[in-house]
């Protein structure tokens, strides 16, 4: 560990985590908060603390009965100085869960610096279960708690780390403004109306990709950012209104280039961040979006477990390559096309009908039909409402392919590939969960890369980027950036540019999407022909990205980037999966801010000075 700083001011010596067995017999001044109080009568405990630990204070009214009365008012989370001599335990009295656990301070003096109302609920109770809004009403004591502590700790390394990193690899660390004009991340602009220019208003930034690119046009050659980026959307676990990026940019670079560099990175920074936590595969297991696809049914796969998604239909397939395995559903969807695909839960041949029931739900509800299972015996027999069409070859031949031994469960999905991959991919991660098949303390990051360039908007009739508007085109796909019309304002369904890949990389935690970014477009004329494809008027693009192709003309260099989730990242890296929980003063699923009760109804002077009025929604004051 490395040597602490001296925390000592006025109040205190030290702090509450810092007295051991060796500082006895020395005089001490202690600050923090009631943490627990014993009232022996004559013998006060006190349990101290600060967000460094816990000291044990000892009030006796034979030694300090001046400091005893006072003692005896104290109440939970008042905040307290104390005075006194450091004294070892009474062997066998020892605290063995306390770092400070060897000594108690024997107090000579109280003060009481401040009193505290009775709090909503139990800040020195680690297994209370409070109500989510109760704990953001009153954040403040929510942040005394000490998983939360730990939480805050956690992510203000993390951020060190990031620093530190980028620094000692000759980044920039550049501040871009937060009232901007809209940058496009596929979400709703938060905007904010000006005062001076009455009858306009900035967009929040989505993120920072425009002036990120402009900077690498303004030759900073390496850039990062802690960047705060807004979002107008629909609120899930994973997601708030606003939230932190590690956002970068790198000039004079392919994608290996910058793939390394992340890579390096994000080793770096998880092993300063969390030591412990093995990570599971270096280099990081790199997938091309289609393999990710057909093997995980996931573009950001949890790689803590195998239960791959299997390919059935060479079972079901006879010498002439047609189905004929007895099961109509299964020989229909190969007839047509479709996909016949599993996975094999390991030991779960034994499910009740219930769970079989619950996880057909569960499959239906993802968009399946239905939800076949097969049960492993001996000799590749198979059990299940459907075993008597198949015969005995193909049971064997399933079991072979799907790799099921005695006990498993083969679950089966025939529909189209699309909607087979999705709903496999979906189970695989619930039953992975549920079969305890990943061990938590693991990181598995993958990179998942060349994604379909663009996806096809029938309304439209434009190929919508399906990352960033401004990610680069694979070279060897570059002439694909067509239409079959010959015209880039006459697009089908079926154009070229339907089939091109884009050099864009997202990276994957634990199955969770940390991050994503891409080699972008820097000539200018292909940048133009992409947002042509993507369906914007030469004066849409020029009201929407003017500056970026005004500065593409004077000499931009080959640039691309990340921008990874911080707030994820940190929720990650501490076993949780709500990033709520890694934000100080984050906001519920509405938007609001229960503390500071925000949003909140404008000023009458400021709807005037903003020349606004709010109309058709009920007055709240
Ligand atoms: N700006 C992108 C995002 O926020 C990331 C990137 O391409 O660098 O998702």
């Amino acid at each position: 560990m490395s040597a602490q700083p001296s925390l000592a001011t006025p109040y205190r010596t030290h702090t509450c985590g810092e007295l051991r067995g060796d500082d006895a017999g020395a005089a001490a001044k202690l600050a923090g908060w009631v943490h627990r109080r014993r009232d022996y009568g004559k013998l006060i405990f006190i349990d101290l603390r600060d967000r460094h630990g816990i000291t044990q204070v000892v009030i006796d009214a034979a030694d300090a009965p001046d400091a005893h009365v006072t003692a005896s008012r104290l109440r939970a989370e008042f905040v307290v100085a104390f005075e006194g001599e450091v004294a070892r335990r009474q062997p066998g009295t020892e605290n063995t869960k306390l770092a400070t656990g060897d000594v108690e301070l024997q107090a000579r003096s109280v003060t009481i610096l401040n009193e505290s109302k009775t709090p909503p609920f139990y800040v020195n109770d680690p297994e209370a279960t409070i109500d989510e809004s109760l704990r953001f009403r009153y954040r403040y004591l929510d942040i005394r708690r000490d998983a939360m502590q730990q939480r805050l700790l956690l992510r203000s390394r993390l951020v060190q780390a990031i620093r530190e990193v980028h620094h000692a690899n000759a980044f920039v660390e550049v501040e871009t403004p937060n009232l901007i004009k809209s940058t496009p991340e596929g979400a709703r602009d938060f905007i904010v109306p000006s005062r001076l220019q009455p009858g306009t208003v900035y967009a929040l930034p989505q993120s920072p990709q425009q002036l990120k690119q402009l900077l690498m046009v303004g030759g900073i050659d390496r850039y990062f950012q802690i960047a705060r980026c807004f979002r107008d959307e629909d609120l899930r676990g994973d997601r708030q209104p606003e939230f932190t990026q590690l956002d970068l940019e790198m000039s004079f670079v392919d994608e290996a280039t910058v793939m390394a560099f992340i890579e390096r990175m994000v080793i770096e920074v998880t092993r300063a961040t969390t030591p412990e936590r093995p990570i599971r595969t270096i280099p990081f297991p790199v997938f091309e979006y289609d393999e990710a696809m057909e093997r995980y049914g996931s573009d950001k796969p949890d790689l803590r477990f195998a239960m791959e998604l299997v390919d059935l239909a060479p079972a079901l397939v006879g010498d002439d390559g047609t189905a004929a395995s007895g099961f109509r559903v299964f020989d229909d969807t190969i007839a047509s096309g479709g996909r016949v695909k599993g996975i094999t839960a390991p030991g779960m041949g034994g499910a009740t009908r219930r769970e079989i029931d619950e996880l057909t739900e569960r499959a239906k509800r993802f968009g399946a039909k239905g939800l076949v299972h097969l049960a492993a015996h001996a000799r590749g027999e198979l059990q299940g409402p459907i075993a008597k069409f198949l015969s005995p070859e193909t049971q064997a031949a399933l079991t072979d392919r799907s790799g099921a031994v005695p006990g498993d469960l083969i679950l089966v999905v025939a529909d189209a590939g699309k909607v087979t991959n999705d709903v496999l991919g979906r189970l695989r991660v619930e039953l992975g969960t549920r079969l305890g098949l990943a061990d938590p303390t693991e990181l598995a990051y993958c990179w998942v890369h060349r994604f379909p360039m663009y996806q096809w908007d029938a309304e439209g009739r434009r190929w919508d980027a399906t990352h960033n508007p401004f990610s680069g085109v694979v070279p060897e796909d570059e002439a694909l950036l067509t239409t079959t019309s010959g015209s880039l304002d006459e697009r089908s369904p079926d154009d070229p540019a339907g089939r091109a890949r884009a050099m864009q990389y997202d990276v994957a935690l634990n199955g969770w999407e940390l991050g994503g970014g891409s080699v972008r477009i820097w000539e200018r004329e292909l940048l133009a022909r992409s947002f042509n494809l993507q369906g914007y008027t030469p004066d849409q693009m020029k009201e929407r990205f003017g500056a970026m192709l005004e500065a593409f003309e004077y000499g931009a260099p080959p640039h691309g980037g990340i921008a990874i989730g911080i707030d994820r990242w940190a929720a990650l890296l501490s076993d949780q999966t709500n990033i709520r929980e890694v934000m100080a003063f984050p906001k519920t699923q509405s938007g609001s801010d229960l503390m500071l009760e925000a949003p909140s109804a404008p000023d009458e002077e400021q709807y005037q000075e903003l020349g606004l009025r709010f109309v058709g929604v009920p007055e709240r004051r």
